[in-house]
């Protein structure tokens, strides 16, 4: 068996979406990094995790860091621009309305699909010298000692390397295996729902208008995406979930488009479905000694909102700011510093987007009522909108340096 012992100062267990930006994001600090994942995901039929079918919902201020830590022009040609965002209640007169031109931006977010995501955020891991990848690999144990985390990861091989870190970032996703190294738990609430997604091509363009519509079964958003088509997250109760897998695509076009309604004509052509169970997810620490916790590792929303991936990314602005500032990059002090300051947002996005699956899941009248009126007052008062508005481009709060275009160098 070979062993090999590396010693690193940050270890970052995950190349997915939040892991991989993290990484880019302290490489230009005089920091030696690691980047422990099983899936490279440019190798094609391998079932990458984070870069997968999906499309992400990018918004303004996430786009803002992606461009400051150099990885948005690998993805600006794919990415289409989100110019409206069009809330409605089916059946009801409640509408809300958030647009760029109001809030005086070139775009309120992007939609970019996953899987170019990837592509930008791996060629930036493999063009820093001081970015050291392990993949195909695994993290298998942990072990935390005074100055340092000593990790063990299984190679392609089978065989074991050891390294060791001043700190260990926790970036692999919901199931983390550190979090459960370390006897961490996560606090699980589930909503007995599940995502549908797919790409659509409907009838009229979508003038770069993301519509989210909540109907008495659950919210669909439909996002618009390169080449006219749009990109479907549809939430279904779960036990709905297989037979509407099961639908042929002229019965999903149909049921779609009572749903949907006209407003963007026919509901042409839809590809292939894929689905996720839908939960909500907070690890109970998001700290230990030389530890840290994010993504999804440390919080999973429902995708109502699309808030999940620039959460995180705020979260990822913070940390290396943190670590930035800090002479040791495992510093408890600056980790706890990290903490309390990413709490408020946590927090802020997190009650946020489970009051939307709750009040918009909810059938009641008086609800539906309450919603409608919430849903027009919200149209017609700027000041609330503006707020809420500059909260989902991710502009709102004490913003992390990168966040506002500044390089942490
Ligand atoms: C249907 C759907 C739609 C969404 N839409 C949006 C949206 O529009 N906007 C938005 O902001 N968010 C959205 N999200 C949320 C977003 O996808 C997540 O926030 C994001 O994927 C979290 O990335 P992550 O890197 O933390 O975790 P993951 O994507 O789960 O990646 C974890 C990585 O860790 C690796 N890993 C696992 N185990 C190990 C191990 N033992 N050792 C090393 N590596 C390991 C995995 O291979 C993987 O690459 C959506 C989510 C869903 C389900």
């Amino acid at each position: 068996m070979q062993m090999e012992q590396t010693e690193f100062d940050v270890i970052v267990v995950g190349g997915g979406m939040v892991g991989a930006s993290l990484a880019i994001a302290l490489a230009p600090l005089p920091l030696r990094i690691a980047v422990i994942e099983p899936f490279d995901p440019r190798l094609n039929g391998v079932p990458q995790p984070s870069y997968d079918d999906r499309s992400t919902a990018i918004a303004n201020g996430s786009q803002q860091i992606l461009e400051t830590i150099g990885v948005w022009a690998g993805m600006r040609q794919d990415a289409t621009a989100i110019s409206d965002i069009h809330i409605s209640d089916r059946g009801h007169f409640g509408i809300g309305r958030i647009s760029a031109a109001e809030e005086k931006v070139p775009a309120l977010g992007y939609v970019v699909p996953n899987r170019v995501i990837g592509r930008s955020l791996w060629a930036a891991l493999e063009s820093f010298d001081n970015i050291r990848m392990f993949c195909p690999a695994r993290l298998e144990s942990l072990l935390d000692e005074d100055d340092s985390v000593r990790v063990a990861l299984i190679d392609e091989d089978g065989d074991t390397v050891n390294l060791q870190g001043r700190l260990v970032a926790a970036a692999d996703g919901a199931q983390s295996v550190v979090r459960k190294l370390l006897g961490i738990d996560a606090t699980v609430w589930d909503y007995g729902q599940t995502a549908i997604i797919s790409n659509v091509t409907t009838e009229k363009p979508h003038r770069n208008v993301a519509y989210e519509r909540f109907t008495a079964h659950g919210p669909m958003a439909v996002l618009p995406m390169s080449e006219g088509r749009s990109a479907l997250v549809w939430t279904v109760p779960s036990e709905q979930a297989e037979e509407i897998l099961q639908l042929s695509d002229r019965q999903i076009l149909d049921r779609l488009q009572e749903l949907f309604g006209y407003r963007l004509g026919h509901w042409r052509k839809i590809g292939a479905r894929v689905s996720y169970p839908l939960s909500m997810t907070k690890a109970t620490e998001q700290t230990r000694h030389r530890v840290a916790i994010i993504g999804n590792a440390a919080h999973g929303l429902h995708p109502i909102a699309g808030q999940g991936f620039n959460l995180s990314l705020r979260d990822v602005a913070g940390l290396a700011e943190v670590i930035a500032g800090a002479d040791d990059p495992g510093d408890p002090q600056a980790l706890e510093k990290y903490r309390r300051w990413r709490a408020g947002d946590q927090a802020r996005v997190m009650s946020f987007t489970d009051a939307l699956v709750r009040v918009f899941g909810n059938p009641l009248t008086s609800v539906r009522v309450v919603r409608n009126l919430a849903l027009l007052m919200f149209d017609l008062l700027p000041g609330a909108k503006s707020l809420l508005a500059r909260h989902t481009m991710g502009r709102g709060g004490d913003l992390p340096r990168l966040a506002r275009g500044v390089p942490l160098q």
